[in-house]
């Protein structure tokens, strides 16, 4: 939270950085390069940051710079349009349908890196679609957790193995303010917590029209464990991970009531969230309804995304810490503990752990994956929960994940577009037929400005192992892994993701000898960028990291391999606009969609994927390459890590190498930029947020308010 005094005339310029507005609006960013450009920088882009270390005279002098003041007055006018809701796609077409906001609950959210409360694509996701609601005019209420340490940042040992730091956010310097609460109200609100109460703290975050509140354990009357409670993005701790599903669930729903907040709809993003809908059903029969009855109004007016493909992946937790957290809860909701436990056990198991998406499926009835192969595959998991019904009327269907625009693209590479189409493609992504019009840019403009995105990544890049060489904490070894070779003419792949076993990130490796032959080649050389973090207690996983380090550190490679340490929102940008192909082999119906394919893809970065999550949808023959088969709706494939090697060698040997080489006169590769407006062209439009919140507003949230039960 910013707490300064600005002179009179950019007075506004608190508000600006209090909201995370600016992170997708150029001009908006234009104003905070131009106060103090090295801080900028420094901060990471963090405005809130930047002006609490710019000195006054600098803010002094500002104030009479009349190109200044000009970026100011027009970020301030963008901004106050963008305010109003009038003009935006929800009002126009949907006005008045929605009497509360939707209320948006997710244990994790990426904004922006100066607010790292998310570990992976969830947060993403979760972060892309409150912007996009803000855009598109939808009114929203999102709940979540405020994890002050948040994820860990990610360093190399001198061996290569992963450490994991925390770091205190600091609140003075992020886009983050104590939550203003209606008269007579707040500032905390209080929860039962097993046999003792629990007081929170509620954050507010701008994003855009939305407000996003986050709830707080670290509070004086609290004990120490529980003031930490907060502290950390998932615990491996299960009563840990119980304790903060329930602040999540039931503090949120607290959180809303208090703040006068009538949603219309509640919508829970993942399994972690699943108590506020328990949390309904308390309430409502705290005012009189039936358990049937309240079962069934909460199940109407809920929607449910789940995320997780396969089993293993959901939150369960045992009877007894059931008992310890809700054995006072399920005599308010007037019913037993065997009918309380089995809302968490699908039925017929007899004292299986208390599933939290079980629980979800349970009293959400508006339930969705995040593609179209994981609505068939939640479908297939979640038989089990309506055994009379035929597999392919389980009443799960999809809604395929985008990313924002606005976020995720290249301005520059946008505004290209705008000049040579004439239409502003922000404004106009989700229509095919502005999409179509990309043919007309020049090949060499598309081509120079991703150029000049390459050159930015291998900056940032050549800056980060320069620091850490500098400072003394890596040795040339560690340069050289980190990249301290790498060529920006070279051919170059990305490898970036969340390391996880299933996402099978050495597959490449398989065939070692023929890999050094591809990255070696004298005319073609190759070249492989890894990022990604292991979760702390993922030791597979870390095997997998340090096996990708080693790698890189192998002479016969020449330095071509390196791996960017502390993957996140931050470097995600130069990386997925950056390097000339994205990689993607996870197994196959393991990825339930996977979004940053779709970054790229929109930054004219060609995909080269398994057909696994969106890129089965995705994929068409001229925007990318697929490795192996497409997925078929009878017989879905088995992954075979020889075959899938063999054949992505054989397309890089083939296909993508002879491609990216072969340049015009003006040393343009022009069937590569064939490739990369094919790639803009069909990935704009169909998966940008934009697409995905308009059909979660259509497919899910109208019929949600529209089937309530008095
Ligand atoms: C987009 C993004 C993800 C999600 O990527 P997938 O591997 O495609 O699921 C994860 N982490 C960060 C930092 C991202 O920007």
């Amino acid at each position: 939270m910013l707490n300064k005094v600005l002179p009179e005339r950019i007075s506004r310029l608190e508000e600006l950085a209090n909201n995370l507005w600016v992170s997708w609006h150029p001009q908006g960013r234009a104003v905070f390069r131009a106060i103090n450009y090295p801080l900028w920088r420094t901060s990471g882009h963090n405005p809130v940051r930047e002006l609490y270390d710019t000195p006054s005279e600098r803010l002094n002098e500002l104030v009479n710079d009349s190109s200044f003041l000009t970026l100011y007055d027009i970020a301030i006018a963008t901004f106050d349009r963008d305010m109003i809701n009038g003009h935006c796609w929800f009002v126009n077409k949907h006005g008045g349908k929605l009497a509360g906001p939707v209320a948006y609950f997710s244990a994790e959210f990426a904004f922006h890196n100066s607010l790292p409360i998310y570990a992976g694509g969830l947060g993403v996701l979760a972060g892309d679609i409150v912007k996009e609601a803000s855009d598109i005019g939808l009114p929203m209420s999102a709940i979540g957790l405020m994890y002050p340490q948040g994820y860990f940042h990610q360093r190399f040992s001198a061996e290569g193995w992963q450490e994991e730091i925390y770091e205190q956010l600091d609140f003075d310097r992020s886009p983050i303010t104590p939550c203003p609460w209606p008269q007579g109200c707040g500032p905390l609100i209080q929860i039962q917590f097993g046999d003792r109460p629990l007081y929170l703290g509620v954050w507010l975050v701008k994003v855009g029209r939305i407000n996003v509140y986050l709830l707080d354990t670290n509070v004086e009357m609290n004990s120490p464990a529980d003031r930490q409670l907060s502290a950390r993005l998932y615990s491996a701790d299960r009563e840990q991970r119980l304790q903060q599903e329930i602040v999540l669930g039931i503090g949120g729903v607290r959180a809303l009531r208090t703040l006068g907040i009538e949603p219309s709809v509640w919508h829970g993003n993942e399994g972690h969230t699943s108590f506020m809908m328990l949390e309904r059903v308390r309430e409502e029969i705290e005012k009189g309804s039936s358990y049937v009855k309240a079962l069934e109004h909460v199940r109407s007016t809920t929607v449910f995304t789940t995320h997780t493909p396969v089993p293993a992946g959901t939150d369960v937790f045992p009877d007894n810490l059931m008992d310890k957290y809700f054995r006072g809860f399920w005599s308010q909701m007037g019913i037993d503990r065997s009918t309380f436990l089995k809302l968490g056990q699908h039925n017929g198991a007899q004292d299986s752990d208390f599933n939290m998406t079980i629980l979800a499926l349970k009293l959400a009835r508006h339930i969705n994956g995040v593609s179209k192969i994981h609505g068939k595959v939640s479908r297939k998991m979640w038989h089990i929960i309506w055994p009379d019904l035929f597999e392919d009327d389980v009443p799960i269907t999809y809604v395929t994940n985008g990313v924002h625009l606005p976020t995720w693209m290249d301005s520059e590479m946008y505004r290209l577009v705008d000049k040579h189409t004439g239409i502003s493609l922000v404004e106009n992504q989700d229509s095919p037929k502005l999409c179509e019009q990309i043919a007309s840019i020049p090949d060499e403009q598309l081509w120079g400005c991703h150029q000049d995105l390459k050159r930015k990544l291998f900056h940032v890049i050549q800056e980060r192992v320069q620091q850490r060489w500098a400072s003394g904490t890596g040795d040339a070894e560690q340069a050289i892994a980190m990249g301290a070779l790498l060529d920006s003419d070279a051919l170059t792949i990305g490898f970036v993701r969340r390391f996880v076993e299933y996402k099978r990130p050495t597959l490449l490796f398989h065939d070692i000898e023929r890999l050094k032959k591809i990255v070696g080649d004298k005319w073609r050389p190759i070249q492989i960028i890894f990022a990604g973090k292991s979760h702390p207690a993922d030791f597979p996983s870390k095997h997998l990291l340090h096996k990708v380090y080693s790698m890189a550190l192998d002479r016969d490679f020449q330095g071509r391999i390196a791996f960017v340490e502390d993957y996140d929102i931050h470097i995600a940008h130069y990386l997925v606009q950056g390097v000339d192909v994205w990689l993607n082999t996870p197994h196959r119906l393991e990825e339930a969609s996977g979004t940053s394919g779709m970054k790229a893809g929109m930054n004219g970065v060609p995909n080269l994927s398994v057909a696994a999550g969106w890129w089965d949808e995705g994929y068409n023959g001229q925007n990318g390459w697929l490795i192996g088969e497409r997925l078929s709706e009878s017989s879905l494939p088995k992954d075979d890590d020889e075959r899938d090697a063999t054949e992505l060698y054989r397309l890089i040997e083939q296909e993508i190498a002879p491609l990216y080489y072969q340049r015009d006169n003006n040393d343009v590769p022009q069937g590569w930029v064939k490739m990369m407006k094919e790639s803009i062209k069909s990935i704009v439009p169909a998966f940008s947020t934009k697409r995905a919140v308009k059909e979660y507003t259509e497919k899910m949230y109208l019929p949600a308010v529209q089937v309530t039960v008095k």
